[in-house]
């Protein structure tokens, strides 16, 4: 249980990226420099600009001084990420000096062009074909690209062996603090086929795990007027399910039909893990937030999922502070935290969003408030989390490797989602194991977040 790091918090970058993204230059071609911000949803656009320029012949550097000109894919999430978007497009162009702009702040054009009036081009979130326009006036391509280099699951950012599978985009919802639907729009959803074959393509090309994402897992197929069923996510979870990689679940809200996809975590089709963000418990502040979903029922929903998969790991994400939270309103999510027993918690000071409704409410918390709460929330997070992690203690597990140095052997089970939850390290009998690989343990040790184990 930790505050989600750095980098996979909305309105922090995605340093990662730029880390992982080796350095791709075909000969004679032009060469594009990535720099992605923000939540996995932009990691998946900036994966997809990469792949249709890998398919058009680009080369891809990893460094501003080997590229022709970089794309910065922006977050607009919190003022704080808007901050950090035009510090980036000034580093962009401090560096080469070309630079195109894309991602949700794109959406705010004169905001960009007024800090930076010499960017090539500003696009919005999801105008794929415009990034690649700008991009090609900017650097044309070689009149003959090489386009069999493409690999078959496109140019990948995450680690080969796990990937992210976005299922849609935008959101029906209207939360007060939020303003992805202003920037995203209303849910749509992809092709359930055009789904299962990127995740067919994916684990041929050796993916191991989809985390699947969207704003709105659950809701996903809703928009569709000839829906096949009441609730395609359960038609859609049960065909990857079936093609024999995990297969993790994200953002799912905690809607009646979810308890029909619990029963297929348990019969091993999906991993029984389910990352929800309830944001809060108390009923009025969560009106207030003017939430999906009621709080008092959610214990009954925990408890019903965990008598139908008593395996299942539970995590989710929570606010603070957030204006009008009385500390009553605090303590009953503290208490209800004691009870909902989470397996993973992450929490966030409530922040100010430039358009967010939130913003207009009374009774703003002062920040040394904010500041307090959340270090209660997550004393008690992290005391939930030790203990958890100690019952786990002398249990065997099918692990995933996800990296390997000299020191041992870094992986995660189905309890673990890849960045944000903690990791099981093996450190001895590990000079044989690689990235990707699917190996059995037994725990042996535990810490507030990480677990220790050994091979069997
Ligand atoms: S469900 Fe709420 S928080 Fe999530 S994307 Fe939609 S409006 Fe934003």
């Amino acid at each position: 249980m930790v505050q989600n790091p750095p980098d996979l918090r909305p309105d922090r970058a995605n340093a990662r990226l730029e880390r992982d993204l080796s350095t791709v230059r075909p000969e004679r071609q032009p060469t594009i420099g990535m720099v992605s911000l923000g939540c996995p949803k932009a990691l998946v656009d900036s994966e997809r600009i990469l792949t249709r320029l890998r398919a058009e012949g680009y080369g891809i550097s990893a460094d501003y001084d080997g590229a022709d000109a970089v794309i910065v894919n922006t977050c607009g999430f919190l003022d704080s990420a808007k901050a950090e978007s035009l510090e980036a497009i000034g580093e962009a162009l401090n560096e080469n000096g070309r630079v195109i702009v894309t991602g949700c702040l794109g959406a705010e054009p004169d905001y960009v062009t007024g800090a930076h009036p010499t960017v090539l081009a500003v696009t919005g979130p999801h105008q794929y074909e415009r990034v690649l326009d700008a991009v090609h006036a900017a650097v044309p391509p070689d009149p003959d690209p090489f386009v069999d280099l493409m690999p078959a699951s496109g140019v990948k950012l995450t680690p080969r062996h796990y990937s992210y599978l976005k299922i849609s985009e935008g959101c029906n919802h209207k939360c007060r603090f939020c303003i992805i639907p202003d920037m995203r729009g209303r849910l749509a959803s992809r092709p359930l086929k055009a789904v299962v074959r990127e995740a067919e393509k994916l684990a041929e090309s050796g993916v191991r795990e989809l985390l699947v994402i969207s704003q709105d897992t659950s809701a996903y197929g809703t928009d569709w007027s000839d829906r096949p069923s009441k609730a395609p996510i359960l038609d859609l979870a049960r065909e990857l399910g079936q093609i024999g990689i995990w297969v993790r679940m994200h953002y799912v809200y905690p809607y009646p039909h979810v308890r029909d996809l619990v029963p297929m975590m348990a019969s091993g089709g999906i991993l029984p893990y389910l990352d929800i963000p309830f944001q809060h418990a108390h009923p009025d502040t969560l009106r207030r937030m003017a939430r999906p979903a009621a709080a008092e029922r959610t214990l009954d929903e925990i408890a019903a999922w965990r008598a139908a998969c008593p395996e299942i790991t539970l995590r989710s994400t929570f606010i603070v502070g957030y204006p009008g939270e009385t500390e009553d309103e605090f303590q009953t999510l503290l208490d209800w935290l004691d009870e909902a027993q989470l397996d993973r918690v992450g929490c966030f000071q409530y922040e100010n969003v430039a358009g967010a409704r939130s913003n207009a409410l009374p009774d703003h918390v002062p920040d040394e408030v904010k500041a307090e709460r959340w270090a209660r929330f997550m004393e008690k997070a992290q005391a939930i989390s030790a203990a958890k992690l100690e019952a786990r203690v002398g249990r065997r597990a099918s692990v995933l490797v996800d990296a390997v140095d000299s020191d041992g052997a870094t992986c995660r089970s189905a309890a673990e989602a890849p960045e944000i939850d903690g990791n099981i390290y093996v450190d001895s009998g590990f000079e044989s194991l690689s990235p990707g690989d699917l190996v059995e343990v037994e725990i042996d040790e535990a810490s507030n977040y990480d677990l220790w184990a050994t091979r069997i």
